[in-house]
C-alpha cells in the first residue's frame, strides 16, 4: 500500500511505525472472509481491509478523527482473526492500537458515550470498587427490560451481564506466597487479574492448587490487579502505560522464572509490554524481560508433562480469539485435557469471535449478541456436556446464551489431577 506521510511525520516514531505497517498491506482483501463484523454487516468499512484504510486516512490527514471513522473502528473487536489470515503479516494490532490511541486524544465522544466509557475505565480494572458496582448492578439489573424498551441498549447489555449469584471470594488467589508442596521445582507469579478474580475467583485457585502440587511456589502480586488491558483497548494508553509499568516492576522484584496468565486477553497485552514500552527509556528492556516470561498457563502446563489421567466428560472446546489469533496458542489446551481424559470437540466456525472483546459487548451490544448467538448454536450443535475455554471474557458472554456449564481449562485441569470437582458441574 502507498503512503504519504511527510518526512515530519515519518520523524514520530509511532507514525513511522504505522507507515511500515501500513506498506505490508497489498489490499488482497483475503482478510475480509475471516472478519467477524465484515461476515455479520457485509459492509468493506467493517472489514479490516477497510479499517486500514480508514486508518491510513486519518494518520496521513493529521486531523481529528471523523465521526465514520470512529464508528467502524469502534466496531472492530480487535479480535485478530485478520491477523493469522493475512499472507502479508501485517500487524493490525498494533496498527489498530495506534488509531484508538489517536481517537481518544482527538476525537470527542457525545456525551453519554464519553460518561459510560470513563466509568468502564475507571470501574473494571479495580477489584474491590468493580466488585461494589457489581453489587449494585445487581440491586438495577430488574431494570435492564426496560433500560432496553426505551432505546438504552449500552445500559440494558451492562445490567444482562451481572451475575446471577455473587461468587465468594476465595482464600486461594489473594495476594501473598503460596508454597510448593514437596520439592520446589520452581517459583512463578500469577496475574492476580480485575475482572476475573472478582467474577470468577475460582479460576486463580484452581491454578495455584494445581502448580503448587506440581511444586511451584506462586506468587500473587495484588498491586498489579490489572494488566492494563482493557484500557489499553478503549485507546487510554496513559493509563494502561502506567499499569504496564507497575506489572513490570512488580514482576521483576519478584524475581520469578515464569509469569502465569489465566485469561488469555491478559496474555496477548502482556506479551506486548515490550513493544507497548520500546520508547521508554527506562523500562524499555524491562518490559521486554516480562514479556518474555509470560505464559498462558496451559502454554506452561505443557511443558510439565502431566501423566495420563480419567477426566471423562464430553467438552467443546472454544478457543479465545486472543488465545488462538493474538497469542497464537491453538493446541496445547485440547492436548492438556485430552491428556486429562476428556473428550475434546473443536466448535465448528471456531476462528469466529463470540463478541465478548473486553468492554466490545456492552459497547456495541447488537453486533456482539449476534456473535454470540452464533457461537453458542455452533458450540450446541455439538452436544457437549461442558464448554472449556480460557477467558473469564468468552466464560461470561457465552454463559448468557446457553444452559450448557462453561468452565476454564483450568478449572477442569485440577480437578482431573486431584483438586476438588468443580461447583459448575453440580
Ligand atoms: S481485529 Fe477482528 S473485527 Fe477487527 S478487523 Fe481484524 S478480524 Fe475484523
Ligand atoms: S489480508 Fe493482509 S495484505 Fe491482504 S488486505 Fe488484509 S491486511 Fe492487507
Amino acid at each position: 500500500m502507498q503512503t504519504t506521510f511527510t518526512p515530519e511525520q515519518l520523524e514520530q516514531p509511532r507514525i513511522a511505525e504505522a507507515n511500515t505497517i501500513l506498506r505490508k498491506c497489498v489490499h488482497c482483501g483475503f482478510c475480509t472472509a475471516t472478519c467477524p463484523t465484515y461476515v455479520l454487516l457485509g459492509d468493506e468499512l467493517d472489514s479490516p481491509r477497510g479499517r486500514i484504510y480508514l486508518i491510513k486516512n486519518m494518520l496521513e490527514s493529521g486531523q481529528p478523527a471523523t465521526a465514520e471513522t470512529v464508528k467502524h473502528l469502534d466496531r472492530c473487536l480487535s479480535c485478530l482473526s485478520c491477523m493469522t489470515t493475512c499472507p502479508s503479516g501485517v500487524n493490525y494490532m498494533h496498527l489498530v492500537d495506534e488509531a484508538r490511541a489517536h481517537v481518544e486524544e482527538t476525537y470527542k465522544r457525545p456525551l453519554f458515550e464519553r460518561l459510560l466509557r470513563d466509568v468502564l475505565a475507571y470501574t473494571m480494572p479495580r477489584p474491590r470498587l468493580f466488585r461494589l458496582s457489581l453489587i449494585g448492578a445487581k440491586l438495577a439489573s430488574p431494570l435492564a427490560p426496560l433500560a432496553k424498551s426505551f432505546g438504552a441498549t449500552r445500559v440494558a447489555a451492562l445490567l444482562g451481564l451481572v451475575p446471577k449469584r455473587m461468587p465468594t471470594p476465595e482464600r486461594f488467589g489473594q495476594p501473598g506466597t503460596y508454597e510448593a508442596e514437596g520439592r520446589k521445582t520452581g517459583r512463578v507469579a500469577l496475574l492476580m487479574g480485575c475482572v476475573q478474580s472478582v467474577l470468577d475467583p475460582g479460576i486463580n485457585a484452581a491454578t495455584i492448587r494445581l502448580l503448587t502440587r506440581l511444586g511451584f511456589e506462586v506468587v500473587v502480586s495484588g498491586e498489579e490487579a490489572c494488566c492494563g488491558s482493557l484500557t489499553h483497548h478503549m485507546g487510554k494508553e496513559e493509563d494502561a502505560l502506567a499499569r504496564a509499568r507497575r506489572s513490570v516492576d512488580q514482576w521483576t522484584k519478584a524475581d520469578v522464572d515464569a509469569v502465569i496468565v489465566t485469561a488469555s486477553g491478559c496474555g496477548t497485552t502482556i506479551k506486548d509490554y515490550g513493544h507497548m514500552l520500546r520508547l521508554d527509556p527506562a523500562y524499555a528492556e524491562k518490559a521486554k524481560a516480562i514479556s518474555a516470561k509470560a505464559k498462558d498457563i496451559t502454554e506452561f502446563l505443557i511443558a510439565q508433562n502431566l501423566p495420563e489421567a480419567k477426566g471423562g466428560m464430553k467438552l467443546a472446546y472454544h478457543s479465545a480469539c486472543s488465545m488462538q489469533h493474538g497469542q497464537k496458542i491453538r493446541t496445547e489446551p485440547q492436548k492438556l485435557l485430552r491428556r486429562a481424559g476428556f473428550t475434546v470437540m473443536e466448535v465448528p466456525e471456531g476462528h469466529l469471535c463470540c463478541g465478548s472483546a473486553g468492554t466490545y459487548n456492552i459497547l456495541q451490544p447488537e453486533i456482539a449478541t449476534r456473535l454470540r448467538d452464533r457461537k453458542v448454536a455452533n458450540i450446541e450443535s455439538l452436544a457437549p456436556q461442558a464448554i472449556a475455554t480460557g477467558n473469564i471474557g468468552c466464560m461470561t458472554q457465552i454463559g448468557l446464551g446457553t444452559g450448557i456449564p462453561i468452565l476454564h481449562t483450568i478449572e477442569l485441569l485440577d480437578w482431573a489431577y486431584g483438586g476438588p470437582r468443580p461447583e459448575k458441574l453440580a
